[in-house]
């Protein structure tokens, strides 16, 4: 699944080749990735035609593109999702889903939304240009330069919930996926299950500190692989190969001190920790703890 590094990666590439094209004709080939959008596929297409692009712009991992008209095209990768820049003639992706013709920018091209399982989606936002109401509730990302550091502490602080849970909730933060998660509480050395109101504000704090270096390197190294005319997100990159310290090391020893990494079952996911590193917490008087649940494959 594209976490939010991928996601920027797709955002500053759709900057570079599609802001000032105008849409000469779109195609919807699959109904599905455009379900969201409530004329259906046939509004789909008839609001956008003659449309120019203005820019291209990232709330978590929704990207949008703001049009003349003050309107936006809405996009979730979702799982598998791909945007892609294409020249017209270049032959259909095998789950190419909505093609939409631009000109104006360069030589004439082709933004496709390509989905093999289809999660992710395309719609109109009406009024979306400068921030789509649909997402309007999500948080910003700790990459943003607006995030509220204090505000972000302090809530976490107000809660009971665990610190992972918290860090996954995109009403309070976006873009963590699951595998920042498990490296950010690994760099910080805090289980996942410790509640938000038992941490002090200096541990919240590094761990958002954590959370924004593990994102920005993976940023860094996303962006460097990027081809200059082919926008592409494929859910991982090399990053992960390289430099994770936690998640999917499951058996591995902690590069801290040499007890094997654990892995256990989180919200139908995997959550990876050293045991000795990140101490589970101690269950204290009227809270459970979750009940155990079996593992999932590996993910
Ligand atoms: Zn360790």
């Amino acid at each position: 699944m594209p976490e939010l590094p991928e996601v920027e990666v797709v955002r500053a590439g759709l900057e570079r080749h599609v802001v000032g094209a105008t849409i000469t004709q779109v195609e919807v080939l699959h109904p599905r990735p455009v379900r969201r959008h409530p004329t259906g596929p046939t509004g789909f297409v008839a609001e956008l035609r003659g449309r120019t692009i203005t820019a291209a712009r990232r709330r978590g991992k929704y990207l949008w593109l703001p049009l003349d008209d003050g309107n936006a095209i809405l996009g979730h990768l979702g799982m598998s999702g791909q945007l892609l820049v294409q020249p017209p003639e270049a032959p259909a992706e095998r789950h190419l889903r909505v093609r939409i013709g631009l000109e104006g920018s360069d030589e004439g091209r082709e933004l496709r939304f390509v989905d093999q399982r289809m999660f992710g989606g395309l719609s109109v936002s009406a009024g979306g240009a400068e921030l789509p109401p649909e997402i309007s509730h999500i948080a910003r990302d700790p990459l943003d330069p607006e995030f509220d550091d204090d505000g972000f502490v302090r809530r976490v602080r107000r809660r009971g919930s665990g610190i992972k849970r918290q860090l996954l909730d995109q009403n309070l933060v976006s873009g963590v996926g699951n595998i920042y998660a498990d490296e950010a509480l690994w760099r910080s050395r805090l289980h996942g299950e410790r509640p938000g109101e038992r941490l002090t504000a200096g541990q919240v704090r590094a761990l958002l500190g954590n959370a924004r270096e593990v994102m920005s390197d993976a940023l860094g190294q996303g962006g460097t692989s990027f081809d200059a005319l082919y926008v592409n997100v494929n859910g991982e990159s090399g990053y992960f190969d390289r430099s994770l310290h936690a998640y999917g090391r499951e058996g591995e020893p902690c590069e801290r001190c040499g007890t094997p990494i654990r892995r256990v079952a989180f919200m139908n996911r995997s959550s990876y920790f050293c045991p000795t590193c990140q101490p589970v917490p101690r269950r204290s008087s009227g809270r459970r703890r979750e009940t155990p649940q079996p593992l999932p494959p590996v993910d």
